[in-house]
């Protein structure tokens, strides 16, 4: 459908209702309006030439499909899942709206490009839904075209001074949940989601409550029920607190969520969908970790005086299946876990969720953490490389963030970790829940808890090794990034990680790493129960750094994919 089309319909639905409900002629025509994204002339300058390494940024992306069993649901559920993957659908018709201006101008441009090219051009575009590279800055692709900071939420042709004023609070378009666009006089215009994407909402409303009809489960009937309210109303908040109450096999997470599309002022919520399924052995022993948490702080290797002993009402974890995902998660980087919703008073209330998805997780090993594996880690230990690893690693990465000093006390005076790190404090809690992740299931295993596989000290140390690669690969310019080159350089220097020259490989020794690893815990700990910023800054500015020899080794995982294109062929 092209934009213009769509945004033709939007205008006539919204001229439609606007009669149903009564609204004056002046409304209706400040809409037709509004709905105006400006001229798409732009698209016309220049001539138009193509990245000549296309190919090679095509293929860093691995075409997966993920599709997870789901034998174990019954014939409603299955009716369900059907209508929230409909529902999600109608989530990346409005991501498009939202992300790129003159979308189809764009894409029609392609059809101008040589025909050797097209196909891998379309396929380019739709991993990045624009001609601007993801990866790479949003450089262009194809054309010379700037990539417009602020997507398609406001319109091209800002001043300074509209910017401005965008950007005062006072002045009402700064909202999550409104696109901003010129009204006939060319002033700036602030206009809901729920009526700037009215048809494609109301759609995703009715699949949502028919949905509700149909299922058993009344913590995910209420919620569907309400979500689908706050589509016509813009008031998310009520359904947020549902969403974190959900304990239905069949799940959804839809809405507009996170604001990184718009980098220009970072206002703008992105609609996505992640439709999931429970795994119910996975559920019960996910219930006993938890369980553990308690003990596991008992156990930190830190003085007693700096355990947290206090938490309690911990943010809820959920493991599941990814059966369907759209809209803004859907590009470039796929994700294996999230931490939602964002509303703070949801947050205040109930915390938040961790949702790891587990298939994604195991496809991204097999695509990704193997391959590099087989370029990085020395040969006698690629074959204890385990996707359950993997997976066990980001579980008790999320746990341990609910372990160590949290609030804490400095010369009598209330504080948090959070508050005296300021900065440095996302680096170092990343690196810290990456080392206790692993030290909370060493210590279970010392403990004699059977939970894990008799191999578990190779298999984890082995995967985590390689784990590290894979993180390091997307920046240390950014918390996760730089956290693991913290872990990899200090590993070196304890000698549990060792470098053989001859080969470019790695190895870790397992024992080594096991008592390093309680040591890294430990100072990591330290700093943060002191509120310790100076301390921080030094151990970052020591350990998270990307030495010749790490940029080396990276340069030599060139020709392994980055990420994952989904593909979810039951449904498309
Ligand atoms: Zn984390």
């Amino acid at each position: 459908m092209q934009i213009i089309k769509l945004l033709g319909i939007t205008i006539l639905s919204l001229a439609l209702i606007a009669g149903v409900l009564g609204c004056s002629e002046q409304e209706e025509n400040n809409v037709r309006n509004e709905s105006d994204t400006g001229t798409c002339d732009w698209v016309e300058q220049g001539p138009v030439t193509v990245v000549d390494d296309l190919s090679a940024r095509l293929e860093a992306y691995v075409p997966t499909e993920l599709t997870p069993d789901i034998s174990h649901l019954d014939a409603t559920q299955t009716a369900v899942l059907n209508k929230l993957v409909a529902a999600s659908k109608l989530m990346n018709e409005i991501f498009l709206l939202q992300a790129t201006p003159c979308r189809e101008e764009l894409l029609a441009v392609i059809d101008d490009l040589p025909a050797n090219q097209q196909v891998g051009l379309r396929r380019y575009f739709a991993i990045n839904v624009s001609p601007w590279d993801r990866r790479f800055h949003h450089e262009p692709f194809f054309g010379s075209w700037k990539h417009p900071e602020g997507a398609n939420y406001y319109p091209l042709d800002l001043s300074e001074q509209e910017k401005a004023m965008i950007s005062d609070p006072t002045q009402g378009f700064d909202g999550l949940f409104t696109m901003i666009r010129r009204d006939e006089s060319g002033a700036l215009k602030a206009i809901p989601y729920s009526k700037f994407f009215k048809p494609q909402l109301d759609e995703a409303a009715g699949l949502l409550r028919e949905a509700a009809v149909l299922t058993a489960n009344e913590s995910l009937r209420a919620f569907l029920n309400s979500r689908a309210d706050a589509f016509a109303t813009d008031d998310y908040y009520e359904s947020d607190m549902l969403w974190m109450d959900l304990d239905s096999t069949v799940e959804i997470t839809i809405g507009p969520y996170e604001t990184y599309e718009d980098g220009l002022f970072g206002f703008k919520a992105a609609f996505e969908s992640f439709v999931t399924v429970t795994d119910p052995i996975e559920s019960a022993r996910l219930a006993k970790f938890k369980d553990e948490l308690p003990w596991l702080e008992s156990q930190l290797p830190i003085a007693d005086d700096m355990k947290n002993t206090s938490r309690g009402g911990e943010s809820p974890i959920r493991v599941v299946d990814e059966v369907y995902s759209a809209g803004d998660t859907r590009t470039a980087v796929q994700t294996i876990a999230f931490n939602l919703p964002n509303d703070e008073r949801v947050r205040e209330a109930k915390g938040s969720k961790k949702v790891l998805l587990r298939n994604v997780m195991k496809s991204k090993f097999e695509k990704i953490l193997l391959p590099i594996a087989d370029v990085l880690v020395v040969p006698e230990q690629v074959g204890d490389l385990t996707a359950e690893s993997f997976f066990l690693h980001t579980l008790w990465h999320e746990m341990s963030h609910g372990l160590g000093p949290g609030k804490i006390t400095l010369d009598g005076r209330e504080t948090e970790v959070r508050l005296e790190l300021k900065e440095t404090y996302s680096t170092l809690e990343e690196a810290k829940a990456d080392a206790m992740g692993e030290w909370d299931i060493f210590v279970l295993t010392r403990a004699g808890r059977g939970y894990f596989s008799e191999n578990i000290f190779k298999e984890q140390s082995a995967t985590y090794l390689a784990g590290l690669f894979r993180s390091v690969r997307f920046g240390i310019g950014e918390a996760h990034g730089q956290a693991n080159a913290i872990q990899y350089n200090y590993l070196l220097e304890k000698k549990a990680v060792l470098f053989h020259g001859d080969s470019g490989r790695y190895s870790i020794d397992v024992p080594v790493f096991e008592k390093a690893i309680a040591e890294l815990v430990a100072e990591i700990c330290v700093i943060q129960a002191h509120g310790d910023y100076q301390g921080s800054v030094d151990f970052i500015n020591k350990y998270g750094v990307m030495t010749d020899m790490l940029a080396a080794s990276l340069a030599r995982l060139d020709d392994i994919p980055v990420d994952l294109e989904p593909l979810f062929p039951t449904y498309e």
